[in-house]
């Protein structure tokens, strides 16, 4: 059967990047009809240093940002990750079958680790390993997720693959999906066309939040990095030009239209012109999405029932699997 599982890290303020890469799939994915298992990743998080009042309150952002931007608790499963015992039980496991010289190879770790990767905390060089244990304890058929997550996909495959043909059981474990193919898979940065938007980077300029108001959004987007050629007519003369590029693809994302499209009416014009009518079509995209996550954050009564749910739901179904693993690891039972 076909499974949706994909998840948020609870590591400061949502952004254009994570609606567009992520949160808008997930909602066409779910009005498809396919079953959504969706967390908000709090474990992930923690792989760097999270003040604890703060972790609360954005776990509750990212699970109100779910519901506004059309998640439907009847018929997805929204819920904190480490709310499910399982997810860590299962990532120890995979931690004995993933081998060092895979996730040497991950280009994130590095990344994010930066120049100082003997101080990076060992769970942010782990943390694609917890990654495959959340896809693979609910055995799940299809990951959506940017571009970014690409790789750690890959691995996800990798450990399944390695376990079911380590202790001899084969297809255990499915190997699932990446679905990293979205209208934006790989929003940029607005102040650097060569780094990914992020809601680590530490430039609040850097990116579109979720939370930010309509003034905000306009300063941002005018302040954004370009060159001070006028748009092209074509595609193809974007790949030479990584920041009008970003902005013509947000375009065309949240007009729902192709970037030939968004050329067509743009091409020949200068940034004076295409600016201030993206930040027109990003206020207006956003304003309904951001005044429900507002309305919803102001009691999180409601989430905090949701997540409570999703967890319940969430672990009927993940705790009988790592049962089954550790049935199969061979550890004593009663
Ligand atoms: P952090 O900097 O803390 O890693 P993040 O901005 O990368 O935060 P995540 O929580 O790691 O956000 O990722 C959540 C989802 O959003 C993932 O599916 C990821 O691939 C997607 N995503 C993150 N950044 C982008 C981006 N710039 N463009 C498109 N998708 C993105
Ligand atoms: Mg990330």
């Amino acid at each position: 059967p076909r499974r949706v599982l994909s998840g948020i890290q609870a590591s400061g303020a949502l952004h254009l990047g994570n609606y567009l890469g992520a949160l808008k799939r997930f909602t066409q994915l779910q009005d498809g009809g396919a079953p959504c298992f969706l967390f908000v990743a709090d474990l992930h998080a923690v792989t760097v240093w999270q003040d604890p009042t703060l972790l609360t309150a954005q776990t509750r952002e990212i699970a109100a940002a779910y519901l506004a931007s059309g998640l439907d608790p009847a018929k997805s499963v929204i819920f904190p990750q480490s709310a499910v015992r399982a997810h860590s039980e299962l990532a120890w496991i995979f931690n004995c079958v993933a081998r060092l010289g895979w996730l040497d190879r991950m280009t994130q770790f590095k990344e994010k680790s930066g120049k100082h990767k003997e101080r990076s905390s060992v769970g942010l060089y782990t943390y694609p390993v917890l990654q495959a244990a959340d896809i693979l304890l609910y055995k799940a058929t299809e990951v959506p997720t940017g571009e970014d997550q690409k790789q750690h996909l890959e691995l996800t495959r990798d450990i399944a693959a390695k376990f079911n043909n380590d202790f001899g059981v084969p297809g255990f474990f499915p190997l699932p999906e990446p679905l990293t193919q979205g209208p934006a898979p790989r929003v940029m940065s607005l102040r650097d066309g060569a780094a990914k938007m992020s809601k680590s980077d530490p430039s609040d300029q850097s990116r579109i939040n979720l939370t930010d108001d309509a003034d905000a959004i306009v300063a941002k987007v005018r302040k954004a990095r370009t060159d001070p050629e006028p748009l092209p007519d074509t595609v193809e003369a974007l790949d030479a030009r990584p920041e009008a590029k970003n902005l013509v693809t947000i375009y065309a994302a949240l007009a729902d239209i192709s970037r030939e499209q968004v050329l067509a009416e743009f091409g020949g014009q200068g940034f004076g012109a295409f600016k201030p009518a993206l930040a027109d079509l990003a206020v207006a995209s956003m304003a309904p999405v951001t005044a429900e996550m507002r309305r919803l954050m102001a009691d999180p009564a409601e989430i905090d029932l949701v997540l409570k749910n999703g967890a319940d739901r969430a672990a009927a179904i993940a705790d009988p699997v790592v049962d089954e693993v550790k049935k199969i690891v061979g550890f004593w039972r009663a």
